[in-house]
């Protein structure tokens, strides 16, 4: 763990026992609140950091998320089995998802494909202990003190960032994409509902914010905020041409032959063990395969326009 700000824990959740790709957030307060749990498969790696960290069972008051991908909220229901008074904090069309995960997990293994055992599964949450947040909605972490959910659709339509107010941190989830260490920020554009103009939309939104730190489920704090979302706003922008451009040209190939040409990942990343890693978790394959889907939904509403 490491502290990012006054009160804000880092904790790399180690999707598939790797250092580095996945990051929890523990915010202290006499209510404190665990932003983004990771994965099932770590739940039993988090619950002991935040046993190292002074948080005993009856302590957690929040488990929020930033969305329903099971890299980031798979380990929702172990957590709150461990944690019984904790309630969880989720964007509306995470809900039902949370009580009811059946169809979420299948979904997910669908897209993860042979990366699906890394992630593992998503346990029941009760029904009773689930808050639904609308954008703007706070979750107190003291008197004086609390958490803001910022509505930003893009990389999924539920997708929320979290402001930790007293420090500016800005826990941004997927919302600008990845950047792991040793190489440069990517958007992530997976299935099922990634939106490029409702992306480019909420990073202007966040700007307007101006947070004092920024950090990235995959992985930390980034140097500059304002460059980061500077950089993911360009990005978002030529995916967005390449989708549209390429699926014309030909399909799910077409697209990846344009992303090619308007945002190489090699080049851009520009590290290998970094691109490494991307392509063993598959997303760059995910990236073109939600490109693909963003871009077929557009033409249906040209067409119907
Ligand atoms: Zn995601």
């Amino acid at each position: 763990m490491t502290e990012i700000a006054p009160g804000v824990q880092l904790i790399d959740t180690q999707l598939g026992g790797r250092r580095g790709l996945t990051s929890a957030y523990l915010i202290a307060g006499t209510q404190p609140a665990l932003v983004d749990p990771g994965p099932e498969t770590s739940a039993g790696l988090l619950i002991g950091e935040l046993h190292d960290l002074g948080v005993g069972p009856d302590d957690l008051a929040w488990i929020v998320l930033t969305h329903i991908h099971l890299d980031h909220c798979g380990g929702t229901g172990a957590l709150a089995a461990a944690f019984p008074r904790a309630r969880v904090v989720v964007h509306e069309r995470g809900a039902r998802h949370l009580a009811d995960p059946a169809r979420l997990v299948a979904a997910s293994h669908e897209v993860f494909g042979a990366t699906a055992p890394l992630h593992g599964g998503l346990a029941a949450t009760a029904a009773e202990r689930i808050v639904v947040a609308p954008d703007g909605h706070r979750v107190p972490v003291n008197d004086d003190e609390s958490l803001e959910m910022i509505a930003t659709p893009g990389h999924a339509r539920h997708h929320m960032s979290v402001l930790h107010q007293t420090s500016g941190v800005l826990i941004i989830g997927d919302a600008v994409g990845t950047q792991l260490k040793g190489g440069n920020l990517y958007p992530n554009t997976p299935p099922s509902d990634v939106d490029i103009v409702a992306g480019r939309h909420s990073i202007t939104r966040l700007g307007v914010r101006r947070p004092a730190l920024i950090t990235l489920s995959h992985f930390g704090p980034t140097d500059d905020p304002e460059a980061t979302l500077a950089e993911a706003d360009d990005a978002l922008e030529r995916l967005g041409h390449a989708a549209l451009e390429g699926y014309r040209e030909g399909g799910r190939a077409g697209i990846a032959a344009a992303v090619d040409r308007y945002l190489p990942i090699d080049e851009t990343i520009g590290d290998a063990d970094v691109l490494a890693l991307w392509r063993w978790m598959a997303w760059d394959q995910h990236n073109i395969a939600g490109l693909e889907i963003w871009a077929q939904r557009q033409e249906a509403d040209k067409a119907t326009a």
